[in-house]
């Protein structure tokens, strides 16, 4: 005990100062086995390792945004082949999601696709304000997605047939369908329905867009009401739901297809499956709200892989388009 210092020194048990007492640095504790000796191998298998520290180390090791890890069979997928192949893994075919630019450049025949209404941009009509604002999640949805909507839509050409196309994108506020997705929709629907152009409409979305509440709504009779009239021209409609698809969007346009598509393993439905199962109090029967499980239940045509989307796409259109091409070629 040091009687010399001002303070009495606290009592330390012996066991708790050989464990915690802090040691100047560069000061060996000659108890400790020599640093320059090598480890044992017992004390080889002890050693942690150091921690990575921050997110640098990390990409040294598995440099983000070049692999990506297959949710469906695990495999870790180079990111440029996943996007040489369509998005779509080459081991299992799951399909990832995919941007409506790169489905639009899968489609339509080089340089073929006239956009339209490209500058539309949705304005905040409601003042609403959440967790963050309507404005503030429009502006960094903007800047992430370097998309102006949720939905492209213009006219191109599929194989030898000019079609009106409206290709969603999920990426863009979970794909929700606000004022300027229907009224982009319902410009191309009509200006299909003058050029008695087919119209196809790629659609993925979580639903109505919250933020414009009843405005958004109002855009499920606004697009059907614009389909009936193509319709009424005897015009083709093919709907191709992809994953996910679901709520005001299949409750809509995307359920009124001539000829319904999906694509594989796609979950489609009205409500989500938890609330279901917390509304019926039943259990849910396996693959429920899947593409497949919906084909055998009659609610789409058929199921069809990304990359042969394209050939069937020109094959139904072949199909469908066959009164147009005999009464034109008639009145030539
Ligand atoms: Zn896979």
């Amino acid at each position: 005990m040091n009687l010399a210092g001002p303070m009495p020194t606290p009592y330390i048990p012996a066991m708790a100062t050989t464990i915690f007492t802090k040691k100047p640095p560069g000061v060996t504790d000659p108890t400790e086995p020599a640093l320059n000796s090598p480890p044992t191998e017992l004390q080889t298998a002890f050693v942690k390792k150091p921690k990575l520290t921050g997110s640098k180390k990390k990409k040294r090791d598995i440099p983000e945004g070049l692999w990506t890890k297959c949710p469906k069979c695990e495999t870790m997928l180079f990111d440029k082949e996943l996007d040489a192949n369509l998005k779509v893994c080459d081991k299992c075919a799951h399909h990832f999601s995919i941007g409506a630019r790169e489905r639009i450049h899968s489609l339509v025949e080089t340089c073929s696709f006239e956009e339209m209404d490209a500058q539309m941009i949705s304005v905040d009509v409601l003042g609403f304000t959440g967790a963050a604002s309507y404005k503030d999640k429009l502006a960094s949805n903007w800047k992430k997605t370097n998309l102006k909507d949720a939905v492209i839509t213009g006219i191109g050409k599929i194989g030898p047939h000019r079609a009106g196309l409206g290709v969603m994108d999920f990426s863009f506020l979970g794909g929700s369908m606000g004022s300027v997705v229907g009224e982009k929709l319902v410009r191309l629907i009509e200006r299909s329905t003058e050029k008695n152009l087919p119209i196809i409409i790629i659609s993925t979305s979580g639903g109505a867009r919250m933020y414009e509440g009843m405005f958004s709504l109002m855009q499920m009779a606004k697009t059907c009401a614009a389909l009936a009239y193509h319709a009424r021209a005897r015009l083709p409609y093919i709907s191709v739901l992809t994953n996910p698809d679901y709520a005001g969007v299949m409750a809509s346009y995307a359920s009124v297809g001539d000829l319904i598509l999906a694509e594989p393993g796609a979950f489609i439905g009205f409500a989500g499956p938890r609330v279901i199962k917390d509304t019926t109090q039943a259990d849910l029967p396996p693959g429920f709200q899947t593409a497949e499980f919906l084909l055998d239940h009659g609610l789409i045509d058929a199921i069809v892989p990304r990359k042969e989307m394209k050939a069937r796409l020109i094959g139904y259109l072949d199909f469908l388009t066959v009164r147009q091409n005999n009464s034109a070629a008639a009145t030539a």
